[in-house]
Parts: C-alpha cells; sequence; structure tokens
C-alpha cells in the first residue's frame, strides 16, 4: 500500500452528512454545548434535501380541523402495518414542534391570508383516522420547502459553531470493541486523510437511489452510511421496500411534487379516462403513492398509456388557474419545461413512476440509536453511533412513506438525536485515541480501490446493477424476476473484485470517488433484491403478484440483512407494537390503529 498519512480530530460528535437530518441533528448538538463536526462529501445546501418541493407533515390544523393521532393513523396505515409504533407515535407528537422551531429558525414558509403557516393536501394524509376527508397537512415553502429548511438549518448551524468539513468524503466507520469510535475521511480538494475520532457518530448519509436506472434523488444518494453499516458487519433493515414516486417526468426521472396532485392536478390515460376514480374511488389521485404508482403501471401494461410508445402517463395541471401554478408551483413550472419542454398551462406533462425514496435503511430506535439485535434482544443498541433521515430505519415509514413525512422524519429524528446526544455523551470526558492499525485497515480498501486495475470500468458495472434491479426489483415482482434478479445481482457484485480505476491521483479525483460510491450501493442494492425476492407477501411498496396479499401473521416482521462481499444473510426483528404512551394518558387508541386492509 503506498503510505498515507493523515491529520487526527477529536470531536464529542461527528455528524457526517449535511442534508436536512445531519444539519438538525448538527444544530441540536452544537446547541448543547457539544463539540460538533460535520463532515459531508458536498457542500450542505446541495444535499438531495434541497430538492424537496412538497413540503412537511405536522397537523398544525392550521387549514381546518386535524391532531397528531390522525397524523399518527395515517402514518400506520400508509406503512402498511410495519412500521414500529412507538416511533409513528413520536414523530406525529413532536412534529408540530419541530416546525415551529423551524419556523423560529428561519423558515420562510408560504402563508395564509391570516399569516398562518400555509398547509397543502398530500396523499394518504386524512381526517377522522381514515374516514373523513382529505386534510391539509403539509407545510410548505411554495414548491421549494427543502431547500428553505436547508438553507436555514445551515446558517443556525454555523452560528452554533458548529464546524464544518466540507467535501470531504467519509470512508468507513471506526469500530473498537464493539463500539463506533468515528470515521475516517479522504479530503477532495487536496487529497488529505482525516481521522476524527468522536464519541459520537451519526450516520445522516441520505438514501441510496442510484442503486435504480431511474430515480429522482440526486447522483451523490448513493447509500454510503449503509455501506460503511455493511461493511462494519451490521445490518440492514426493510431494504425490500422502495417507494417509487408516481410522478417522475418521463425520461429524464426528475420530479413532479405530489403537492401538484395536492393542489388539484389529476393523471389520465389514453382514453383521457382520470383512472384514479376506478381504482380509489375516495381519494382518487391522492391515494397513496404506492397505490397510484402500480395503477399507472396496470393501466400502461392493459395498453392505455400515452404517447408514441404507450408508456407513459399524463399529469394535468392546465386547468389549474394561472395564479395558483406561480404561487405554489413555480419550480416545477419550470422543471416541466426544461425537462419535458412542455408548458405546464397549457399541456399535460407526460410522468412514469420513477424510483424516490428508500424506506429501508440502517435500524435505530426512536432516539436514532443503532441497533444491532442479538437472539435474545432484538433492541440491542450498537454504542457510540447513531443514524438519521434517509439513512435509518426507526422505523416510520414501514412498507411505504406518506409524502411530506420525509422532511418530518428528518427534523424529528434529527432533533431527537441531539437530545439523546445530550443525555448519554460527557463533553469533558477523555477518549482514546484510534490505533493506527485501524486506520491502515481503512486505507488498505481505499489504496486498494485507488489502484483497481481489472476489466470492468466503475460506470460499466453501475450501470450493469442499475437496469437489473429497475427490471427485477420493480413496482410489480415475481418469484421468478426475483430470483432471477438475486442470481444476476450475485454475479454483478463479485465483479466489483475486477474494477479499473483509471485515475491515481487524489486530488477531485471523481474516477475513484465514484467507485467508493459504487461499493456502498452495491451491499444496498444486493440487500434490497434479497430481501424482496424472501418476501412472500404484498405489502406496502413491495408487491408481490405471487403473493398478493399481506400475510400479518408470518410477515408483520422487520427483515435484517447482513451484507457480506456478495453473500446476504437474512433474519427478522418484531415490529413494535407497543405505543410511548398509554391511552389513560393521553396516548393513541390501539383499537383505532389495528392492522386492517389498506384501501383508499
Ligand atoms: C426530488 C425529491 C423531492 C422530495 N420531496 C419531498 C417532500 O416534498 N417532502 C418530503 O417529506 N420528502 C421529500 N423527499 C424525500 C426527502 O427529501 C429525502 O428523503 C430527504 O431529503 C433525505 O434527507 P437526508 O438528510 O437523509 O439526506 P440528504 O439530503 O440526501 O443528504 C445526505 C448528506 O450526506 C452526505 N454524504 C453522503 N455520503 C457521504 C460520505 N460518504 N461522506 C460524507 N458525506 C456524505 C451528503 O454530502 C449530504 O450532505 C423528496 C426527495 C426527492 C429526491
Amino acid at each position: 500500500m503506498a503510505a498515507y498519512t493523515y491529520e487526527t480530530h477529536d470531536y464529542d460528535v461527528v455528524v457526517v452528512g449535511a442534508g436536512g437530518a445531519g444539519l438538525r441533528a448538527t444544530l441540536g448538538m452544537a446547541e448543547q454545548g457539544l463539540r460538533t463536526a460535520c463532515v459531508t462529501k458536498v457542500f450542505p445546501t446541495r444535499s438531495h434535501t434541497v430538492a424537496a418541493q412538497g413540503g412537511i407533515a405536522a397537523s398544525l390544523a392550521n387549514m381546518g380541523p386535524d391532531n397528531w393521532q390522525w397524523h399518527m393513523y395515517d402514518t400506520v396505515k400508509g406503512s402498511d402495518w410495519l412500521g414500529d409504533t412507538d416511533a409513528m407515535e413520536y414523530l406525529a407528537r413532536e412534529a408540530p414542534k419541530a416546525v415551529y422551531e423551524l419556523e423560529h429558525y428561519g423558515v420562510p414558509f408560504s402563508r395564509t391570508e391570516e399569516g398562518k403557516i400555509y398547509q397543502r393536501p398530500f396523499g394518504g394524509h386524512t381526517t377522522q383516522f381514515g374516514e373523513g376527508p382529505p386534510v391539509q397537512r403539509t407545510c410548505a415553502a411554495a414548491d421549494r420547502t427543502g431547500h428553505a429548511i436547508l438553507h436555514t438549518l445551515y446558517g443556525q448551524s454555523v452560528k452554533n459553531n458548529a464546524e464544518f468539513f466540507i467535501e470531504y468524503f467519509a470512508l468507513d466507520l471506526i469500530i473498537q470493541d464493539g463500539r463506533c469510535t468515528g470515521v475516517v475521511a479522504w479530503k477532495l480538494e487536496d487529497g488529505t486523510i482525516h481521522v476524527f475520532n468522536a464519541k459520537l457518530t451519526v450516520l445522516a448519509t441520505g438514501g441510496y437511489g442510484r442503486a435504480y436506472f431511474s430515480a429522482t434523488s440526486a447522483h451523490t444518494c448513493t447509500g454510503d452510511g449503509g455501506g460503511m453499516v455493511a461493511r462494519a458487519g451490521l445490518p440492514l433493515q426493510d431494504m425490500e421496500f422502495v417507494q417509487f414516486h408516481p410522478t417522475g417526468i418521463y425520461g429524464s426521472g426528475c420530479l413532479i411534487t405530489e403537492g401538484a396532485r395536492g393542489e388539484g392536478g389529476y393523471l389520465t390515460n389514453s382514453n383521457g379516462e382520470r383512472f384514479m376514480e376506478r381504482y380509489a374511488p375516495t381519494y382518487k389521485d391522492l391515494a397513496s403513492r404506492d397505490v397510484v404508482s402500480r395503477c399507472m403501471t396496470l393501466e400502461i401494461r392493459e395498453g392505455r398509456g400515452v404517447g408514441e410508445h404507450g408508456d407513459h402517463i399524463h399529469l394535468h395541471l392546465n386547468h389549474l388557474p394561472p395564479e395558483t401554478l406561480a404561487l405554489r408551483l413555480p419550480g416545477i413550472s419550470e422543471s416541466a419545461k426544461i425537462f419535458a419542454g412542455v408548458d405546464l398551462h397549457k399541456e399535460p406533462i407526460p410522468v412514469l413512476p420513477t424510483v424516490h425514496y428508500n424506506m429501508g435503511g440502517i435500524p435505530t430506535n426512536y432516539w436514532g440509536e443503532v441497533l444491532a439485535p442479538t437472539e435474545g434482544d432484538p433492541d440491542r443498541v450498537f454504542p457510540g453511533l447513531m443514524a438519521v433521515g434517509e439513512a435509518g430505519c426507526a422505523s416510520v415509514h414501514g412498507a411505504n412513506r406518506l409524502g411530506s413525512n420525509s422532511l418530518i422524519d428528518l427534523v424529528v429524528f434529527g432533533r431527537a438525536a441531539a437530545i439523546r446526544a445530550g443525555q448519554i455523551v460527557k463533553p469533558h470526558e477523555f477518549h482514546p485515541d484510534v490505533p493506527k492499525v485501524q486506520v491502515d485497515e481503512i486505507l488498505g480498501r481505499f489504496d486498494d480501490l485507488r489502484h483497481a486495475n481489472g476489466a470492468v470500468p466503475t460506470a460499466e458495472l453501475r450501470l450493469e446493477m442499475q437496469r437489473t434491479m429497475q427490471a427485477d426489483a420493480a413496482v410489480f415482482r415475481t418469484d421468478k424476476t426475483l430470483a432471477e434478479g438475486v442470481e444476476k445481482m450475485k454475479g454483478i457484485a463479485a465483479k466489483l473484485g475486477d474494477l479499473k480505476v483509471t485515475d491515481r491521483s487524489l486530488i477531485w479525483n471523481s474516477d475513484l470517488m465514484e467507485t467508493l460510491e459504487l461499493t456502498n450501493l452495491m451491499p444496498n442494492a444486493l440487500a434490497t433484491i434479497v430481501a424482496a425476492e424472501a418476501r412472500k407477501e404484498s405489502r406496502g411498496a413491495h408487491a408481490h403478484e405471487d403473493w398478493p396479499n399481506r400475510d400479518d401473521e408470518n410477515w408483520r416482521v422487520h427483515s435484517l440483512a447482513v451484507v457480506k462481499g456478495n453473500e446476504v444473510t437474512l433474519t427478522t426483528r418484531p415490529v413494535h407494537l407497543d405505543p410511548l404512551t398509554k391511552q389513560t394518558e393521553g396516548g393513541i387508541d390501539l383499537k383505532k390503529i389495528a392492522p386492517k386492509a389498506r384501501v383508499y
């Protein structure tokens, strides 16, 4: 191995990632006086959260009656009864507080006539425990909500003296004696290596949408946290649940927010029919995402797709008043023009279900602490390590996430992680240095990839993985496609040993960075398809044609996947059925959230 020197930094907490989750955690830790470093591979305000359009869910009841119990019910139903009850309760209860905090930090929310935070309807958000009409629960800053949140949180973090390490690529976790003691990172700008020695490491690295060919997520969403956790021998949870968003722009995959349907947009097939009325008579185009994506796919399959190849669907906004479009949806008017060449005031937008969100991730409790389950203790905490945001799995989204429930997950659990850190991290306690052999081991892998001289270029292998995942772990799945997909993916993962990297430099080496990212995408992708193959039921986003029904008796369990090379070992973990607060103390009525058929 080439000789590497490195610089060591000592912190109470190191947060990896500066999206909504990472920044909310960083801010919270810094506010409590913990010495906090935030390491990020892209500039904070370029994290994928910046692209979030539609909004953030919280039962503020600004536009009509609402309460946290209804929000919790919708989240439970949205999750298709796979979410953890305690975590879902925490999310729904803390949501209003977390949104008002954002408001006070300075997020420029859109306003109602009376000056309250504007809220719009979103899919699956209802009233009266699913018995009443849709609710306006999604707080929005026009269609640039993520942008507004990210900029505000970055400013606040800097104000509170959090220290940023920008364009540093985290390589691997440092694990000593069964606990995490930090992370090793490569500074992209000058090629230097940095060891972050910390009492607590928080992974906030986002999703792994780029394991698929067509995704709404940024090219940087490569599941790096999941990759690091897998290499540390820790499990990933519920990876088979991948959300397809109904309205990615046909061709580019660029997102048209669900807020577009929230403001009155609707879908049509080649007969000009509003087909969602047939499938979801009550909530129509605002049924939850998995349902709408499947209905669109069925329409296309049955020959009612639009366009020359009959392979997509139309989204209409052309009937909406131009003022609404200008005020509430300015960003997507621009996206439709740029990415589909469509003037949405006059024509429908061509759309197609596109990979959008990963429900699965690094298992945590509702404090963000990473779980390393053992036979006797399914909730065992792995010391020194937390995961928040899309990288984590608390689990509040279960088998399917409701729109606008991710942004709220970022801030509620980013904040919870900081509260917990305040309890468990002792700021002045001494912590030992990282043994050099451990750093060398991490750098050994880095160096091997840097000098990889095999036969397969990174871009080629990545494309092969993306196409396979797109075809075989899709909106609809069968025993056959999944079994074939698993075999193909194992073969593809095995080729990681035969990669070819052409640039050996250390400065701004995007070839090497993309190779590292591919080694992170791969375990995420493998876990996804292997867990999907094993789950013999249909639940939420996992629509299995050979097993069309939900099977609560056998499958209301979280799947856990430990990935080693191209082998995946699966086990399960029970779903938390108990709420945090008993009904007698003002908690949820458990009878209200008992499993039933999920119809919209
Ligand atoms: C187009 C789009 C629109 C969306 N709209 C909405 C919406 O309206 N409402 C809603 O609730 N949800 C929405 N979502 C989902 C939501 O935005 C995401 O789930 C969420 O923003 C993820 O945030 P995060 O903080 O977990 O990660 P990200 O915002 O993806 O940030 C990840 C961070 O990790 C860093 N990182 C990653 N790997 C490394 C590494 N190896 N080393 C150092 N740093 C690393 C990156 O630099 C980045 O700062 C949308 C998603 C997309 C793609």
